[in-house]
């Protein structure tokens, strides 16, 4: 079988070696498109090939029209928002993710945002510490558990809110459960967000779920920009002067939210999932994924059944 890595964004030499060892080791071929500038060169890459695994690649219907022998994509990552999962189910290709491989990384850069975000942004004033802090998780999944394990580590008291994790796995990691989305903004310093876009989600992070936080809310985005309503956000802050924002993934209103300064930050590339160990295990679990799926059939982390 033929297996496209193709990467925008390339893979971490050391991770394509590994990815490269496994699909090799299987019987099957690689093929590398790193950096391509152009779509049509993507185009052309997939048009031969019987698997393909992607960072943020966007694999959209002309993609998938193009991959005449396409079975499975693998997405070495958790989001898959960039892959047009229903119209690959249409066409018969399975589409998977490779869950947890980069939540540990992820969680670790809401500490380094978030110690940056309560020292004043290092601008030499007194800041304030995590310690004691109430800090709100909203979705309990790989992300949100390595948060509230770390964040228990500070000494922070920590809450959660899952739309489909029961509250007796949230309370058995030593996690508060709360009721509702509400009850977590209503009742905690500082909420994390950590739920994927989903029709749902998109702009569900408005003005009054904002609005709901106390004085001094801190609110911290690692998930997607698109879960966040920004006109009602930048409203909220204009008419709140106690709130700040910080973000991994820059938002379209970057410029206007950079006004309110001093409660504002965001990474200038998104840099959650970017550790060496991140790319080469999300990248190893991609390539296995594939080798077992051309193996014995397995669709364990399909995500477009
Ligand atoms: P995950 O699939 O393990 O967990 C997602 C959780 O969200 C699940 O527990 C699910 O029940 C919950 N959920 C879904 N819809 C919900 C809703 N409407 N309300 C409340 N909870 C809801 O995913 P993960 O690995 O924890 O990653 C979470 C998100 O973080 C990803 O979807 C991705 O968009 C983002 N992410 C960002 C980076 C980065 O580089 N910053 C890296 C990895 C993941």
């Amino acid at each position: 079988m033929k297996v496209l890595v193709a990467t925008e964004k390339p893979f971490a030499p050391k991770a394509v070696e590994d990815i490269r060892k496994e699909i090799e080791g299987a019987g099957h071929e690689l093929v590398l498109l790193e950096k391509y500038t152009d779509k049509t060169q993507l185009l052309e890459s997939v048009r031969d090939v019987d698997a393909m695994i992607v960072r943020s690649d966007k694999v959209t219907q002309e993609v998938l029209d193009a991959a005449e022998n396409l079975k499975i994509i693998a997405r070495a990552g958790a989001g898959y928002d960039s892959i047009d999962i229903e119209y690959a189910k249409t066409k018969g290709v399975v589409v998977e993710n490779t869950p947890g491989q980069n939540s540990n990384a992820v969680a670790e850069l809401v500490f380094g945002l978030l110690v940056y975000a309560v020292r004043n942004f290092y601008n030499g004033k007194s800041g304030t510490e995590l310690m004691g802090k109430k800090l709100g998780i909203l979705a309990f999944g790989n992300v949100g558990r390595n948060v509230g394990r770390i964040a228990k580590g500070f000494g922070m008291e920590v809450s959660a809110y899952d739309a489909f994790c029961p509250a007796e796995i949230i309370e058995a990691a030593g996690v508060h459960a709360c009721n509702s989305q509400d009850e977590l903004f209503q009742t905690n310093d500082i909420v994390s967000l950590h739920i994927p876009a989903t029709p749902e989600t998109i702009q569900s992070i408005d003005y009054r779920t904002v609005n709901q936080m106390g004085k001094g809310g801190i609110l911290i985005n690692t998930a997607r920009k698109e879960v966040i309503n920004e006109p009602e956000l930048l409203k909220l802050f204009a008419d709140r002067g106690d709130l700040k924002y910080i973000s991994d993934i820059k938002p379209d209103a970057d410029e206007e939210f950079k006004k309110f300064e001093g409660r504002y930050f965001a990474t200038p590339k998104k840099m959650g999932a970017q550790t060496a160990e991140a790319n080469i295990n999300a990248g190893i679990a991609a390539a296995r994924q594939i080798n077992a799926f051309f193996a014995e059939g397995s669709t364990k982390f399909q995500v477009n059944k």
